[in-house]
């Protein structure tokens, strides 16, 4: 017998019931930014690779280790999405949505590729939801959309969850940090990791990431950006942090937060939480002004988000807010007890749903206790079968597996049976 095939490395089936609860999660996040705005647009999977490159930019993990990347039968490169604000922006710019006169609020969802060291947590194909605001942006933009992912964190219970926040300097301010950040990863290169050493010469702000602790205490004590920035971002900065103070949005200042993509400028936030072991990472983002003009679109600035769609699914859990089931899923299974039966069950099934009665159908003619069984299974409320008797009488039997009642109806009482099933499941 041929083995069977697996699934790929880090890569997950979401099985029922698990797959309706894990819609609606998305879904209630996404409500919660439709109440700010934002409209939804649907991007592809795959995208020109260099679309990557140029905005995520070349140095960073992402774009030189973790990308799928493929080429068609014309030979052009192609990479499966390993984020969303390259995909929206190129889409944005694309359809002139980016527009350096108005707002736009877009938000986009669903899985994203990299090709990571599985382990708990972290798998190849995940789920996002992110949300993108583009146009002529003041700081208030910026806490607007921070208060958003706020609401999500009490909309949900989000357990121990914290903000941290940092401001990254823009064009002006960054390179003279940048330099006075590598003289000092310099001065305490024998105290950093092979990787901070990689980093130093090609992405010096990503050291500042290092998860190693002997890397950690050099970089707690390296040159902070924040007291590098120029006027208008140390004012952004200023700005941002009284709008937080003014919603009573708590947040902490965390001078190492850089994120791993080169595309943001001022603004850079983290929502993360304690409940999943060490702090984990479940919604972040920032201001990337700079990135629409890279990409070929006007010079407007942008600030957006992306949520982890599993790691918000796993802090409801431990929350114990999951959505509910819809119980029960199967109203009415339909069991035929002789084949001469099933041209009527076959109907009875079609009126049902016809009625709006979630109704299910089982053919295979047998003995009434697998259809006793069967109904179980599907978590049915009601039990419909024909049997000799019933087909010589031209009637079909009822039961509510709840009560033990049972009522025989006209094979042709459709409209009875609903109501009389309705009643049950859907008490007024
Ligand atoms: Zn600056
Ligand atoms: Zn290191």
């Amino acid at each position: 017998m041929p083995s069977p095939i697996r699934a790929p490395r880090g890569i997950k089936d979401i099985i029922p019931p698990d797959a309706f609860r894990f819609e609606k999660v998305l879904k209630e996040a996404e409500e919660i930014l439709e109440l700010g705005g934002f409209q939804k647009i649907l991007l592809p999977l795959f995208e020109s690779a260099a679309l990557f490159s140029r905005s995520i930019g070349g140095a960073t993990d992402i774009v030189e280790k973790e990308m799928y990347t493929f080429s068609d039968k014309g030979g052009d490169l192609f990479a499966l999405r390993p984020e969303g604000t390259a995909s929206l922006l190129r889409a944005a710019i694309e359809h002139h949505l980016a527009d350096p006169g108005r707002i736009v609020r877009l938000s986009y969802s669903g899985p994203m590729f990299r090709h990571e060291r599985p382990q708990a947590g972290r798998l190849r194909q995940f789920h996002q939801l992110g949300g993108e605001i583009l146009g002529p942006l003041t700081p208030s933009e910026d806490v607007d959309l921070i208060a958003l992912i706020y609401k999500m964190a009490g909309a949900f219970s989000i357990p121990s969850w914290t903000l941290l926040l940092n401001n990254m300097g823009c064009p002006d301010c960054r390179p003279a940090y940048r330099e006075i950040l590598v003289e000092y990863l310099k001065k305490h290169q024998q105290d950093l990791c092979a990787t901070c050493h990689h980093r130093t010469l090609v992405n010096p702000l990503r050291v500042l990431d290092c998860k190693i602790p002997s890397c950690q205490i050099v970089l707690e004590a390296a040159p902070r950006i924040t007291d590098f920035l120029c006027d208008k971002s140390r004012l952004h900065f200023l700005e941002v942090k009284s709008g937080l103070e003014a919603l009573e949005i708590p947040y902490t200042l965390s001078h190492r937060l850089v994120r791993g993509l080169d595309y943001y400028t001022e603004t850079t936030f983290e929502f993360v939480s304690d409940a999943l072991g060490a702090q984990s990472t479940w919604a972040a983002g920032g201001r990337y002004d700079g990135l629409c003009q890279e990409l070929g679109g006007p010079d407007i600035p942008g600030f957006g988000f992306a949520a982890g769609i599993e790691r918000l699914w796993l802090l409801r859990e431990k929350a114990g807010t999951l959505p509910v089931l819809p119980s029960p899923p199967v109203w009415l299974t339909v069991f035929p007890l002789l084949q001469e039966a099933r041209p009527s069950a076959l109907r009875l099934v079609q009126e049902m749903r016809n009625l709006s009665i979630p109704t299910t159908g089982y053919f295979g003619s047998g003995k009434i206790k697998s259809a006793f069984r069967q109904a179980e299974r599907d978590r049915s409320r009601f039990l419909a079968f024909i049997g000799e008797d019933e087909l010589a009488s031209g009637t079909v039997q009822v039961k509510n597996l709840g009560t033990g009642e049972q009522i025989s109806y006209g094979l042709k009482e459709w409209n009875r049976i609903a109501q009389e099933i309705q009643k049950t499941v859907l008490p007024s």
